[in-house]
């Protein structure tokens, strides 16, 4: 399956496509994920990527269209993908419409995750991640079970986003309504746009997810 997971920073994409990528055998794509990397490994990308980043605007069309088509190419994405945080603007749309059409491999959905600007600011400031493997978290939706150790891998060290304040918050949703928010159309126009309720819990928004994923499975 070859799916978008559209929404606002905090929605819970990242959430719910780390579930889903297991139960369907599909790779996860996080462009937030792989940016982080770079600018990790001070690439001449990450160079470019970093302040943008901190300042919670959208990294240029060119570089993200440029990393996205080498990494759906790869072979993990075989089965198919969740792309997490792409596209987010008409031009990333486009193109990756361009790309899939020619690689014969049509989109089975785009769904978007509805949650309120207000409850989203609450969700970022509190999320942090494990740092041995990326395991998400939350200081007051999602603790590991015994304090400071991670569910998933055992790890004690644990990180926050440097662009997951209070400050930036406000920058990035206004990019995701005056930039992202207008594909939304572009995909409901082809019939593939699904909305799923994302203020419920994380284990009602993931039966969501399996009732609109079961529903357009291709047999
Ligand atoms: P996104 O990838 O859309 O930016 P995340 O999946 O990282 O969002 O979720 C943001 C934060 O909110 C994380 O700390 C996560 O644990 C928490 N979270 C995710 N889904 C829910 C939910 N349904 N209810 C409450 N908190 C959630
Ligand atoms: P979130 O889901 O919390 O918004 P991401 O990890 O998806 O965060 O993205 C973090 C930052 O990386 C964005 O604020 C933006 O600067 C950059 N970024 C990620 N994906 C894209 C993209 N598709 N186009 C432009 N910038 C991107
Ligand atoms: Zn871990």
């Amino acid at each position: 399956m070859n799916l978008i997971f559209l929404g606002p920073p905090g929605a819970g994409k990242g959430t719910q496509a780390k579930i889903l990528e297991e139960r369907y055998g599909i790779a996860q794509i996080s462009t937030g994920d792989m940016l982080r990397a770079e600018v990790k490994a001070g690439s001449e990308i990450g160079l470019q990527a970093k302040a943008v980043m901190e300042s919670g605007a959208l990294v240029s069309d060119d570089i993200i269209i440029r990393m996205l088509a080498s990494r759906i190419s790869r072979a993990d994405c075989a089965k198919g993908f969740i792309l997490d945080g792409f596209p987010r603007t008409v031009p990333q749309a486009l193109a990756l419409d361009s790309m899939l059409t020619e690689q014969n491999r049509p989109l089975d959905a785009v769904i978007e995750l509805k949650v309120d600007d207000a409850a989203l600011v609450d969700r970022i400031a509190g999320r942090y991640t494990c740092a041995k493997c990326g395991a998400g978290y939350h200081d007051s939706f999602h603790q590991p079970a015994a304090a400071g150790v991670c569910d998933k891998c055992g790890g004690t060290e644990f990180i926050r986003r440097a662009d997951d304040n209070r400050e930036t918050v406000g920058a990035r949703l206004q990019a995701y309504h005056q930039q992202t928010a207008p594909i939304l159309p572009h995909y409901a126009a082809q019939g593939r746009l699904h909305s799923v309720d994302g203020m419920a819990d994380m284990a009602e928004v993931t039966r969501q997810l399996i009732a609109v994923l079961d529903s357009v499975k291709r047999a």
